[in-house]
Formats: C-alpha cells, sequence, structure tokens
C-alpha cells in the first residue's frame, strides 16, 4: 500500500550501516498493530559506509522503503528535508536513525496528532537523558535551549529532539536551512501552527557514533539563532482573502 499513506517515517542517515535493519524492523513492529498504510522514508546524507547498500536491499523486499541518497554530505537538516520532500503520508513523522528515540513510541505520537489538538507533536528528552547521553552533552543542551528560549521568547525544553511528528500542511510551509533541524518548534510557530511537546524515552545509540561534538554545535547555534529571532520578527503570513480569475490553492493533499 504505497499510496496514500497514513503515516511517513522520515530519518535522516549518515553513516548508519548497523542501525538501518533494527530501524526498520523496529518501525513495522510498532505500527503492523495499527493496521494503518504507512511508509518509511531514509535520507541518506552520501554515507561513505555500506547503508545506501543496505537501503537498496530494504527497498527490494518491501516498496513501502523508500530511499534518497544525496550527492554530497550535506548535514541533517538537508537530509531531514530530503525526505520530507519525498514523503508522501498525511502525517509526517521524523526520528534519528541511530534508535537513541525508539520507534514503539510512534502511535503514542500518532494517537496525539490525531485527537487534532495541535499541527505539531515533539519530542522533549529532557527527563530521560540521563539514560543516554553524557554529563557534558546534558549540560550542553540545557544551557543550548536556555539560550535559544530566551532569544526566541519559547518555552521549548528540547528544540533540538529529531523526533516529531507533524501534519503534511506544516513541512509544507517549513523554512529550510542548514541547522534548521534545531528549530523546527520555533520555525512551525513562525508559520502560525500550534506545537506541544511529550516526554519520550532516550537511550544510547544502537551502534556507530554521534557525528557532532560541544563546539561543533554550539557555534553554529548561535549564529542560526540570530536568523530565527529574525525570522520571528520579519517573516510575515497572510492567507489570501479573495481572488480573481486566480483558481483556489489546491488542497495540502
Ligand atoms: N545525520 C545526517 N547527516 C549528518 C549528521 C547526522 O543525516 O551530517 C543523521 C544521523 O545519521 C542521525 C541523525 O542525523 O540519524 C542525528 O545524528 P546523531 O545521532 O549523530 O546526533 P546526536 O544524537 O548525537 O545529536
Ligand atoms: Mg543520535
Amino acid at each position: 500500500m504505497i499510496e496514500a499513506p497514513i503515516l511517513s517515517v522520515v530519518a535522516p542517515c549518515y553513516n548508519e550501516q548497523g542501525n538501518l535493519v533494527p530501524l526498520v524492523t523496529a518501525v513495522r513492529e510498532a505500527l503492523e498493530p495499527l493496521q494503518i498504510a504507512y511508509e518509511i522514508v531514509i535520507a541518506d546524507d552520501c554515507s561513505s559506509d555500506d547503508s545506501w547498500n543496505i537501503l537498496q536491499t530494504l527497498g527490494a523486499a518491501d516498496r513501502r522503503i523508500r530511499a534518497v541518497r544525496l550527492d554530497r554530505n550535506c548535514g541533517q537538516s538537508a537530509a531531514v528535508w530530503a525526505g520530507l520532500q519525498a514523503a508522501t503520508g498525511r502525517y509526517l513523522a521524523t526520528l534519528d536513525a541511530d534508535l537513541q528515540n525508539h520507534p514503539r513510541e510512534l502511535p503514542r505520537f500518532l494517537a496525539a496528532i490525531q485527537e487534532d489538538r495541535c499541527d505539531c507533536v515533539c519530542g522533549s528528552r529532557v527527563a530521560a537523558r540521563a539514560r543516554g547521553d553524557s554529563a557534558v552533552r546534558r549540560i550542553s543542551s540545557k544551557i543550548a535551549n536556555g539560550i535559544r528560549n530566551r532569544i526566541t521568547r519559547e518555552t521549548v525544553s528540547d528544540s533540538a529532539c529529531g523526533y516529531r511528528i507533524f501534519r503534511r500542511e506544516c513541512a509544507a510551509r517549513l523554512k529550510f536551512f542548514k541547522g534548521m533541524h534545531r528549530f523546527m518548534p520555533t520555525l512551525f510557530r513562525i508559520e502560525g501552527f500550534t506545537v506541544t511537546e511529550i516526554p519520550i524515552s532516550h537511550h544510547t545509540r544502537l551502534s556507530g557514533q554521534s557525528h557532532y561534538g560541544v563546539l561543533n554545535r554550539l557555534f553554529v547555534t548561535i549564529y542560526d539563532l540570530f536568523a530565527v529571532r529574525w525570522m520571528q520578527k520579519r517573516m510575515f503570513r497572510f492567507e489570501v482573502k479573495a481572488r480573481i480569475n486566480i483558481p483556489p490553492d489546491p488542497p495540502a493533499r
């Protein structure tokens, strides 16, 4: 069932050869009991390991597993964006490929968004972080979220958490740039969408290594932060109220 899936599960992947089969298996196990049409879209950010070969094998065996491969390593935001472009579901979930946040939480996220109370549900790792991250990582994340909230006048506890679900319309209007994956709750709100956070569990990586250290995250995040603040103040938002000889916008899907 590739046509019109209810849910697309999108994962960025850079050198995740040890995680892809467990990831796909875990998504299947999480979603099969729901008996919904779904797809898994993996965006390979030009991995140099065996990830793409594994994806080819997975895709040949199951057409619901779809993948794109970027021609160069462009970073997590670009990979998420490429995956969202290829996704066809009514609801789009994103999660990292390394199983730090487990697919078994997807049904809870889907139920939360289907209850129709908001446009985007974001995971928050704050309560569970001690299980999956080092003390340095936990502290730097706390400081980063504090500064981010102060500058953007937000109250998001874990802005960079990659585990989210949102309506297709949200992705269509999202402003994408290198580093945007750390600001998605605020970027959605800039577009007028409603966002909520719910706690998720957090674990150490199943296989492979983190692609970030404190420094390569910190400085770009500060740089991006002021761009996001600028967007909050300067981006315009409107709906067309009336038209003459111009057809209405096509429905979001
Ligand atoms: N990732 C990517 N391109 C990159 C770096 C990371 O697609 O250049 C993916 C990576 O494969 C993973 C996700 O982004 O699925 C988050 O990366 P990572 O686990 O290294 O981040 P951390 O959990 O340490 O913040
Ligand atoms: Mg990770």
